[in-house]
């Protein structure tokens, strides 16, 4: 028996979204053909467009479709000379050129005044773009994003998120929340992989598309668009429910006080701080991260060290030492990610076996 807690990594896709996909299997058009077939390609691209338009709020024209989130990054931040972001952004942003980071509090909130002070400073350069996620894939900690987009709009300055593991967790409402840019993911949602998109208040916030080629959305991303996993990506919008996310949450407050309950050392990062309801992360002091992985992983667990594109390297948590906490702790971290599918039983097998492997390893 398997029992998945790394829905940040990618979530799995419900048996609607895998019937949707085969349903639609045999279509052969491309959506730029004029013939029979290419329109009924073109018909269910734009019905996806549309589901995931009504999840979020935005126009549909303004969802520019991408192979993932790592593009959709690239492409919001592309051409811009001064990109201001956060220190515990995704690899996708953090390892662009020109950026210059504004640090996190121990709490994991960014340092507002930091941010103000390096907008002043670059008060005589144009071409400046602020990016920072909404909420972070490790531990869940949700940024200040309406006070970051007020100092932005004060500033005269493009302000786009990367909102990838917040759409699904919390109601994402884009047109409410005046930002200029928004990426988000389909496998983080429950559809395939291979598809994601950049939303968009203005086709001008794009200033350097990545790719030349033909005029598929609108000129911005070149390129045959992945019918099946878009296809996917828009059934997954549908059938998210917000309201499955409140049971995440029990489960997830649940999870946490059944974890304290036991006394075992183990501390929740950024506790007090807001956060999204389906993530976690847990220090076991004294534990290595890969050791406790790989114990859990033998039972059955499936969790992660941090972020699943970095979880191939022994590292220490890059966002936990940014956060001010050491080598030790940053290195003893795994995150748990719920989804609509957990239950309160296999908490409880969790932390049976959770309980069994800490003793086992302290006694070595
Ligand atoms: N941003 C964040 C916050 C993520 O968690 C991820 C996936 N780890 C990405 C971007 C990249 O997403 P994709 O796999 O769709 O490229």
């Amino acid at each position: 028996m398997r029992y998945y807690f790394d829905y940040n990594a990618s979530a799995p896709m419900s048996e609607e979204v895998k019937d949707y996909i085969i349903s639609i299997i045999d279509k052969a058009g491309n959506p730029s053909s004029i013939h029979n077939s290419g329109r009924e390609a073109k018909s269910i691209l734009e019905k996806a467009r549309k589901e995931i338009s009504l999840l979020i709020n935005c126009d549909k024209k303004n969802i520019i479709f991408t192979s993932g989130a790592t593009e959709a990054n690239n492409l919001a931040l592309n051409g811009y000379e001064h990109k201001i972001v956060s220190s515990v952004e995704h690899e996708s942003i953090r390892n662009q050129n020109n950026t210059i980071c504004v640090d996190v509090d121990k709490k994991g909130y960014i340092k507002l005044d930091m941010l103000e002070n390096i907008i002043n400073s670059l008060k005589a350069h144009k071409n400046k773009i602020i990016s920072i996620m909404f909420a972070n894939n490790e531990t869940g900690i949700i940024q200040p994003i309406d006070k970051i987009n007020k100092i932005a709009k004060k500033n005269n300055i493009l302000f786009h998120s990367d909102a990838v593991q917040v759409v699904g967790r919390l109601n994402v409402d884009f047109m409410k929340l005046g930002l200029d840019m928004i990426t988000i993911s389909s496998h983080k949602i429950g559809g395939p992989n291979g598809s994601g998109a950049l939303v968009i208040s203005s086709k001008k916030n794009i200033i350097n598309p990545l790719f030349l080629g033909g005029q598929q959305e609108d000129s911005l991303r070149s390129g045959t668009e992945p019918l099946l996993s878009i296809a996917g990506f828009g059934a997954a919008a549908k059938i998210l429910n917000i309201n499955k996310i409140n049971n995440i949450k029990n489960v997830k407050d649940y999870f946490e006080s059944e974890i304290k309950n036991i006394n075992m050392g183990i501390q929740i990062i950024g506790e007090n701080s807001n956060r999204i309801p389906n993530t976690f992360m847990i220090y076991t002091p004294s534990i290595k991260a890969e050791t406790l992985l790989i114990a859990l992983d033998l039972e059955g667990f499936e969790v992660s060290t941090g972020s699943a594109c970095s979880s191939g390297k022994a590292e220490p948590s890059r966002v936990l030492m940014k956060m001010g906490y050491n080598k030790e702790v940053a290195s003893s971290v795994i995150r748990i990610s719920l989804g609509i599918q957990n239950t309160k039983i296999e908490i409880n097998k969790f932390i049976q076996v959770l309980t069994k492997i800490i003793k086992r390893l302290k006694n070595k």
